[in-house]
């Protein structure tokens, strides 16, 4: 494995996150937090664009401490009125493909705060996006009250069985406090390692 040394630039950081709410009332909080510690760092958010949801808190709480907020759309979800109509700026694009594509490329790294599958969709296509070299861009999990405790443990549990490289781990950053984790997204070293995992080097340990 090489690593690249830190720290990189971090002029904007594309937020996935929920559409809906979600019933753990720390959900909302740590959008709001998020939001507003971004602003404060000077920091851009990118985001789907909607005005629902931890999106929509993400959005606000960002704009209201005084943050740029990028948005990006898919024509049938702005069709469906469910743009956010006071943003920095919205583009809007042909589909969702073109959507993750957007946000991601006019980000420096990724957070995730709690969320569903398209959440979980974002999250990943960076992930695997960037074990194959495609882009060099961090990712953080926020793992809010544990809701990604499962998922955490899941993430090991891929590298002990041998699909995932363990190096490929250092890609994703999870942890709760979000100012911790904005700081590993700016300084940790940009891990690079082969995806793929020879069958000498397979060590089995379940
Ligand atoms: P989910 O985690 O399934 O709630 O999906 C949320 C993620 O998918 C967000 O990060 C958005 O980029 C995208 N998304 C899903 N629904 C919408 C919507 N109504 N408006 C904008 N983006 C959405």
């Amino acid at each position: 494995m090489t690593t690249e040394s830190a720290s990189h630039s971090i002029r904007r950081i594309v937020v996935y996150c929920g559409a809906n709410l979600g019933n753990d009332p720390a959900f909302k909080a740590a959008a709001v937090e998020l939001g507003t510690v971004l602003a404060q760092q000077g920091i851009g958010v990118v985001y789907g664009g909607g005005g629902v949801g931890l999106m929509g808190v993400v959005a606000n709480a960002a704009l209201d401490a005084g943050g740029e907020v990028i948005g990006v759309i898919p024509e049938a979800l702005k069709a469906l009125e469910v743009e956010h109509r006071h943003l920095t700026d919205l583009h809007v694009v042909p589909d969702m493909h073109s959507r993750k594509a957007m946000m991601l490329g006019l980000a420096d790294a990724v957070i995730a705060l709690p969320g569903g599958f398209g959440t979980m969709d974002e999250l990943f296509e960076a992930l695997t996006w960037s074990q194959i070299g495609y882009h060099r861009k961090l990712c953080g999990l926020l793992n809010v009250n544990g809701y990604y405790d499962h998922l955490i443990r899941w993430l090991e549990h891929s590298v002990r069985t041998g699909l995932v490289r363990d190096v490929n781990l250092e890609l994703l950053v999870h942890g709760s406090d979000i100012s911790a984790m904005i700081e590993a997204l700016r300084t940790k070293p940009f891990p690079f390692a082969r995806k793929w995992i020879s069958p000498t080097e397979l060590d089995l340990k379940v």
